[in-house]
């Protein structure tokens, strides 16, 4: 891996080139309390200083809603709608929402080939940000408060600028065309990266290992914590359709008013949703509110092989976005017994 270094005045001129490159969308403030990534015309308006965006990045290679095809029943064809050849470019995303991203490559590119997803994370550029934490983030128990795998380009911050790890050959690509921007490091640069790292590690609320919480959340299924918590819940979805790693989706056929022709979409669905364990019969596996919240826990804490880690990256954004204010990484250490940090 390479290590360079870019002043902060710089990086605007960069952030500037990149706009050559492909759509730029990096972290901007939306609202008093609300970050989420936007597609970049003014780059000082980029958020370099923020914990989590409200939306998660998989939309863009995994969006909210899309046709699938649409389809002629008088003519009996069907047209697939291709994504667009489109080069995305993510700047400003952190460690835990990068894992996320490969959970979803493993899923939509190794365990059920998706064509639209693969074309777009194919065409798409991720550029990583360093972070400190708050109360609601836990990546350090997920093992991935510093990753080493899945972006381009790794922006850690200095002093005086970002100390930049070049993760790939698409990563050289977007440097070596301008050398003038950025500089070798020096022995000050990466004494200052430790001490940003030392910091970081100081400042987490929680401790332990969680890769075995799986077993803890197995043995104690009849806990106290489902009754008690999911009672609070309101059902709203919130905790998947803000996480970076929630999957579940449904089709639905929209024919026109005539009936002849339509369209096939593919929707985010929640599992927190009472219809999305609804089957014919009609028979729902998941009956109860309990039974939905009770399925987010084990779901999310399952180990996924392919980033030797848990399905959940610790990002907070389920409990910072919770109406009910339901706290998942407080509710996690009731059953699983560890201790607040600090
Ligand atoms: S965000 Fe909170 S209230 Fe809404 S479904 Fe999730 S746990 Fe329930
Ligand atoms: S389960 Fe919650 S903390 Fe974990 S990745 Fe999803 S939103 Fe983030």
């Amino acid at each position: 891996m390479r290590y360079i270094k870019i002043s902060k005045e710089n990086t605007y001129k960069f952030l500037e080139r990149l706009k050559e490159v492909g759509t730029l969308h990096a972290p901007m403030k939306i609202s008093e309390k609300f970050y989420d990534f936007c597609e970049v015309d003014d780059v000082k308006e980029v958020a370099f200083e923020y914990n989590r965006t409200i939306r998660p990045p998989r939309r863009f290679f995994y969006p909210e809603e899309e046709v699938m095809f649409k389809f002629d029943t008088a003519r009996v064809e069907m047209y697939e709608n291709t994504p667009r050849d489109e080069r995305v470019i993510l700047f400003g995303v952190h460690n835990c929402d990068i894992v996320g991203l490969r959970i979803m490559d493993s899923v939509f590119m190794d365990e059920q080939p998706d064509p639209y997803y693969q074309k777009r994370r194919k065409n798409g550029i991720i550029i990583g940000l360093s972070c400190l934490p708050d109360e609601y983030c836990f990546c350090n128990v997920r093992r991935i408060e510093f990753v080493d795998a899945g972006f381009d380009l790794f922006f850690h911050e200095l002093p005086d600028g970002y100390l930049v790890r070049v993760g790939t050959v698409t990563g050289h690509k977007l440097v070596d065309p301008h050398p003038e921007l950025f500089e070798e490091i020096t022995k000050e640069d990466t004494k200052n990266l430790e001490e940003f790292e030392a910091k970081k590690a100081s400042m987490w609320t929680v401790k332990g290992n969680w890769d075995d919480l799986r077993y803890f959340l197995e043995m104690r299924m009849d806990h106290e914590m489902y009754d008690r918590e999911s009672d609070k819940c309101l059902g709203c979805g919130n905790c998947t359709l803000t996480c970076p790693t929630c999957r579940c989706h449904t089709y639905r056929d929209i024919p026109s008013i005539d009936g002849r022709t339509g369209e096939r979409m593919k929707y985010w669905d929640s599992c927190q949703f009472r219809s999305h364990g609804l089957v014919a019969g009609p028979h729902n596996f998941r009956p109860t509110k309990k039974s939905r919240f009770f399925n987010r826990y084990q779901c999310k804490n399952a180990y996924c092989p392919d980033t030797t880690t848990a399905y959940c990256v610790g990002c907070g954004r389920c409990t910072y976005f919770c109406p009910a204010e339901i706290n998942f990484k407080k509710n996690l250490m009731e059953i699983g017994g560890y201790t607040e940090a600090i």
